[in-house]
């Protein structure tokens, strides 16, 4: 850490960092999916899989854009919410199994929003107007994802888990009440 004397190398460690974390996330999205019961939950969770294959790519192009190779940094970030996640993963399937779940893969997600919010400012400062848009386009990603597990815990299954529906109309609209 102590090389990093100027914005360009900052902006390339967290680039490196959050690569890893997505590398991570290719391993434990499918474990998340297999573990869900609710149908849609899967579905998101392998729709945002396939997402996540693409913002590897993404940063794969960001590195080739700054003109550097790509590599890994070892991101303890993402391992440490991975590492909390996988206890619930010994649980039996249940409602509060797919609560757990959600709450787990959207700390992952806000970590995400949060490093890439990061480095699409840094690369916009830097002049680095096309690597600025591709991770600009992943942050929009990461930033649904997260929309979408909101909406799949409050349309239905924190309520099946046993907790009250955040508005009747929502209950019922998830035929749960
Ligand atoms: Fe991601
Ligand atoms: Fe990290
Ligand atoms: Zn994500």
């Amino acid at each position: 850490m102590a090389d990093i004397t100027n914005l360009r190398d900052a902006f390339l460690d967290e680039i490196r960092d959050i690569y890893h974390a997505e590398k991570q996330l290719l391993k434990a999205l499918p474990k998340l999916a297999k573990a869900a019961s609710d149908g849609e939950l899967r579905e998101a969770l392998e729709n945002h899989l396939a997402e996540t294959e693409n913002q590897v790519s993404r940063l794969e192009q960001v590195f080739e854009l700054v003109g550097e190779k790509p590599e890994t940094k070892t991101c303890a970030g993402m391992a440490g919410i991975i590492e909390e996640g996988s206890d619930a993963l010994g649980e039996d399937a249940s409602p509060v199994l797919d609560a757990m779940i959600i709450a787990a893969a959207q700390r992952a997600e806000h970590y995400e929003i949060a490093a890439y919010g990061t480095v699409a400012t840094w690369a916009e400062g830097l002049g680095y107007t096309d690597a600025a848009e591709l991770l600009r386009e992943t942050l929009d990603e990461e930033k649904t994802a997260d929309e979408t597990l909101t909406g799949l815990a409050e349309a239905g299954i924190n309520a099946a888990a046993g907790g009250s529906a955040p508005t009747a109309g929502r209950a019922r609209a998830a035929g749960r009440s």
